[in-house]
């Protein structure tokens, strides 16, 4: 059982996320049929595929046709046929344990002990789930996250008696169709999102039912002051009131009144037109910045790290899978054991002890691995080490959290990694852009990329929940970042696949070359939140468009695509995605080929030029055309030249 032996998939189920996992894995180049119990059920997932499939091909996010992918695509409803050569099959039925337990000993029957079977349970337990084969160590969970397209999350379960090569399997598998897995190293009842995610809607439930809160500040704090994409109601009014219901009962867990209330009233969210919103004769989830007030967010948040500290302490996942998790798998701004580091364990264990000690209730019990970090003096990101290691040492560049940097061949790619907020800037992110381009030693380097993480966008600006809740004068100064990028004694080309926009468009200026894909789409959003580019965008793009150019793009602030922005030399080139990657690399391989002090010297020549008159800037021309005529790279170049061969510079 390995991914090599993986060519054909069948997934079970044709409803929401059945016909999901379909499309993901055909898009992933497997052949897959898909089975529903009914023809007419496996049309109508076969038509949302089509539809979906469709729209991808249009926005060009697909490197192939629709058709090419369907072609992949078989269905039935006959559950042997479907199976019958499959070497992975997915089960994606109702949530039903008998009904599972049916289909997992048909599977038996159907197939052979090599082929791996998963299931795509949110909630039961895939230990009782395999209980219905003789070979359970090649069951897993395999949990996809709703819509499977999009969200990149796939959670890889253990159930007991999984076995090492049946997950390690389903894990590269995962990876192949371009999706993020994570493991879950124990069969936890919500596996690791949903075990995060419980307090985040439950806390800030007994909070209102016990008037210590309104729903509204909840949500506010939460969102605009704590970063969160959506308030703890406003959320389960979207899920549907009854499922976090549901899911607390058959845990044994009480229930907080106000919910009970609400599933009572069959008043269940917007599935129902009325939940904590009313979204029929009211505006829906219509808090907004106003509503923040003293909303004790920490003790929401307490309790999430406490329910990590246990999947951290039990090993059921690591801190990095628990933070992938709720990043990709909720869209949380950042980790949840990152944000524990940064406020303090001790203060996080602090708050629990105290509310445990002033309620009685077991919500607020402190995990032991919680408090054995604290005891040994591991209190997060101020004491060098908590859920992670901090050494420090600015030259490592495994060291940053909303950066994924590598260097290789004296290529310094970086990747802005917030991808479930498009890549937007926060302060921490500035920052560490900033440490990267100071602090990297430039002689092992001969050229830097800095592109976007996820395949929606480069960058799509500021990340206005960093500061909705500050005052104006505390806007993010993203200026010295860029200004430091713009001075890296290195050529740096901006990758732009995606939207690049606002603060990402101004990081892409301060870059030497742009390459984008056709998809990608630029402007200058700021205006329409009476405000201007603050990155120093109004100044680049005059000197790079021209003044007419540059004031359509900031006056007007709309969107422009690839082909009007390499038209008004905006970016260098604009490709398609099939032809992009050899494109950058094409042009990496000549600048990292390339003199590295003649480079250093054209770039900071025709910079620094700009804002001089010509007379001063000829003469730096001249100056900086004189240092190199004293290097061993002419020397070499003229040889080179001579010799008619490639020149090898070495930057001396
Ligand atoms: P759904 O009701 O939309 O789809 C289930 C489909 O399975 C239906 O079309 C049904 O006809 C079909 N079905 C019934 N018996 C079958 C059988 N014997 N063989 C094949 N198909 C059969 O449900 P869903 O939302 O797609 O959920 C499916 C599974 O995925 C559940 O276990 C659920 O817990 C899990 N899940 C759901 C979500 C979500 O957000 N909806 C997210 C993650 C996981």
């Amino acid at each position: 059982m390995s991914l090599d032996s993986i060519d054909r998939v069948a997934v079970l189920g044709a409803g929401n996320m059945g016909h999901g996992i379909t499309e993901v894995t055909a898009m992933g180049g497997y052949e897959v049929t898909m089975r529903d119990i009914e023809e007419d059920l496996v049309a109508d997932g076969y038509q949302d595929i089509e539809w979906s499939l469709r729209k991808l091909e249009e926005k060009e996010l697909i490197e192939e046709s629709a058709d090419d992918v369907l072609d992949r695509i078989e269905t039935t409803t006959d559950l042997e046929e479907a199976v019958r050569d499959a070497d992975l099959v997915i089960e994606a039925a109702p949530e039903d344990l008998e009904l599972k337990h049916d289909i997992f000993s048909d599977l038996e029957e159907y197939t052979t002990g090599d082929t791996l079977l998963a299931t795509n349970t949110s909630s039961l337990p895939i230990t009782d789930i395999a209980e219905a084969v003789d070979t359970p160590e090649r069951v897993l969970g395999l949990h996809f996250f709703n819509p499977p397209v999009k969200m990149d999350l796939v959670e890889v379960i253990y159930g007991e008696e999984t076995g090492d090569e049946a997950a390690e399997a389903g894990y590269e598998w995962v990876e192949s169709v371009g999706k993020t897995p994570i493991y879950v190293r124990k069969d936890v009842r919500g596996f690791v999102v949903n075990t995060i995610v419980g307090p985040f809607n439950d806390e800030p439930a007994w909070m209102v039912s016990n008037d210590e809160t309104t729903i509204r500040e909840a949500d506010a704090t939460m969102v605009h002051e704590r970063g969160y994409p959506m308030g703890p109601f406003e959320l389960s009014d979207l899920t549907g009131i009854d499922v976090g219901y549901h899911v607390r009962k058959e845990g044994g867990r009480p229930i907080p009144p106000i919910t009970e209330e609400k599933v009572e009233n069959e008043e269940l969210g917007q599935k129902t037109g009325k939940g904590f919103y009313d979204y029929e004769d009211g505006d829906g989830a219509d808090y907004g910045p106003d509503d923040v007030d003293d909303f004790d967010w920490l003790r929401v948040e307490a309790r999430m790290i406490n329910r990590a500290a246990f999947l951290v302490g039990e090993d059921v996942a690591t801190p990095e899978e628990v933070d992938t998790g709720v990043q990709l798998g909720l869209g949380f701004p950042e980790g949840i054991c990152r944000r524990a580091d940064k406020i303090g364990l001790d203060e996080v264990l602090e708050k629990l002890e105290t509310l445990h000690a002033g309620t009685g209730s077991d919500r607020f019990e402190p995990h032991p691995y919680l408090e054995r970090l604290v005891e040994e003096g591991k209190t997060g990101e101020d004491a060098g080490e908590g859920f992670y290691e901090y050494d420090g040492d600015d030259g490592d560049l495994d060291a940053y959290h909303n950066l994924n940097v590598t260097l290789e061949d004296e290529v310094l790619q970086v990747e802005l990694d917030r991808p479930s907020r498009m890549n937007a800037l926060n302060g921490e992110l500035l920052e560490e852009l900033d440490d990267l381009f100071s602090s990297v030693d430039v002689d092992e380097v001969r050229c830097a990329t800095i592109e976007g993480a996820g395949d929606r966008a480069f960058c799509a600006g500021a990340d206005v929940t960093d500061f909705s809740s500050a005052e104006p004068t505390d806007l993010m100064d993203v200026t010295p970042t860029f200004e430091t990028i713009n001075d890296f004694d290195r050529p740096v080309v901006a990758k732009i696949d995606g939207f690049c926009l606002g603060g990402g468009l101004e990081l892409a200026l301060a870059c030497d070359l742009r390459l984008a894909t056709e998809r990608s789409e630029f402007g200058s959003p700021e205006i329409n939140l009476g405000l201007i580019p603050g990155g120093g965008g109004t100044q680049r793009l005059v000197r790079v468009l021209g003044e007419t150019r540059a004031k359509e793009l900031v006056f007007r602030g709309e969107h422009i695509d690839a082909e009007r922005a390499e038209e008004w030399g905006l970016i260098n080139r604009a490709v398609s995605r099939e032809e992009f990657d050899d494109l950058v690399e094409e042009w990496v391989d000549d600048l990292a080929g390339g003199p590295p002090i003649g480079l250093k010297v054209a770039k900071k020549v025709m910079n620094e030029g700009q804002d001089a008159s010509m007379e001063a800037a000829l003469a730096m021309e001249s100056q900086g055309f004189g240092l190199l005529s004293s290097t061993e790279d002419v020397m070499e170049g003229a040889m080179a030249f001579a010799e008619d061969r490639e020149p090898e510079f070495e930057g001396k």
